[in-house]
């Protein structure tokens, strides 16, 4: 075992060493040069073959070597833990000057927003917000409002019933999540006394499975104005005011004759569309989506009060008469902010939310 050779195996290990620059390439030059198959450790198992003479010798050369080797590891080992933690603290560093709106802006759900925009339009006019309860008599959902005990409406695969419906297992009358705002049209002219001027935002339920255009649940705003001498006029001008605030000054409103129990006479309430304000009508070059081109968009439902619902809340017909009107939210922020599906509107994703931001 020549003096040299064991020279070369340390320096041979510190190159090694000096030429890792990562802690896993000093790792595996740690094996290579210190472990139980490196040249130094096979060196010292040798020494117990040699003569006697030889052996101090050689254990001494072997020993100073193996502590250079372990000495100049130890040295770049802390060399590379230094420069790793420098380049942590670099890599990892969070600029605490960096501006951060901690609490960050929530936003209201524009089905909300909406609701009471629309809302605030008729509490401007001098209207009364009223509200009624969700899970809501058959009665006021259905018999005070004219509906006939035989009105499909009535059934299970329409309504959710919560109890009966009527005559079911001998019940006076069921208990159904309202179908529709209208029973607090007949809550309202039962707690007060004419002249009453509401406006009655909320939500109402219905059998539809949740797709692109049905909801279970959904929302109406549902107007009454119940007083002396009140005509179709009235309630035309109301619907035509009511578009004018929300769409703007050049804005109008149509009826069509329909049908509900609960007004008569009963019509069906277009709106001009907002977007080409009726002029896409008979020119292909001007197509418009946002009504296909008819020109009007169709809103809700209303017409003069029927006299048997007033009838039925305790209002003399002969003497007072009003006017109802009702529409669904959904379907009014579907046209007015292009959302096409109406899953986006209940699923609570905050990124659907966010845009339409914190208007109060
Ligand atoms: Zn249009």
């Amino acid at each position: 075992m020549k003096p040299e050779e064991i020279e070369r195996m340390r320096d041979e290990a510190l190159a090694a060493f000096a030429a890792a620059d990562s802690l896993e390439a000093l790792q595996e030059a740690k094996v290579a040069h210190t472990g139980g198959t490196s040249p130094l450790a096979l060196a010292n198992r040798e020494i117990g073959a040699l003569p006697p003479h030889a052996k101090a010798d050689a254990g001494k050369r072997v020993g100073q070597a193996r502590g250079a080797v372990n000495k100049g590891l130890a040295a770049r080992q802390a060399e590379l833990e230094a420069e790793r933690d420098a380049r942590v603290l670099v890599e990892e560093a969070v600029d605490v000057t960096l501006p951060y709106d901690r609490v960050p802006a929530g936003a209201r759900h524009p089905l909300t927003t909406m609701m009471e925009r629309v809302a605030d339009v008729f509490v401007s006019m001098g209207y009364e917000i009223a509200e009624g309860p969700e899970a809501e008599a058959e009665w006021f959902n259905f018999d005070a409002l004219n509906f006939t005990p035989d009105h499909p409406a009535r059934q299970m695969q329409d309504t959710f019933f919560v109890q009966g419906p009527k005559g079911a297992r001998g019940e006076e009358s069921g208990v159904v999540l309202r179908t529709h705002t209208s029973p607090v049209q007949a809550r309202a002219l039962l707690d007060r006394e004419p002249p009453v001027y509401v406006v009655c935002p909320g939500r109402v339920y219905r059998t539809d499975e949740l797709d692109a255009t049905h909801t279970p649940v959904f929302h109406q705003i549902e107007l009454l104005a119940v007083d002396e001498g009140l005509t179709m006029a009235d309630l035309k001008g109301t619907l035509d005011h009511m578009v004018r605030a929300l769409f703007g000054e050049d804005m109008k409103t149509r009826l069509r004759p329909n049908y509900f129990p609960f007004t008569e006479p009963s019509a069906e309430m277009d709106m001009l569309c907002y977007v080409c304000r009726g002029e896409s009508v008979g020119d292909p070059d001007r197509p418009c989506r946002t009504c296909s081109s008819e020109g009007w968009i169709e809103l809700g439902g209303c017409g003069m009060v029927n006299p048997r619902v007033l009838t039925a809340c305790g209002v003399d017909p002969e003497k007072y008469s009003g006017f109802a009107f009702g529409f669904g939210i959904e379907r009014m922020l579907m046209f007015r902010h292009n959302v096409e599906d109406m899953r986006d509107m209940v699923e609570g994703d905050v990124r659907f939310t966010r845009p339409f931001g914190m208007e109060i």
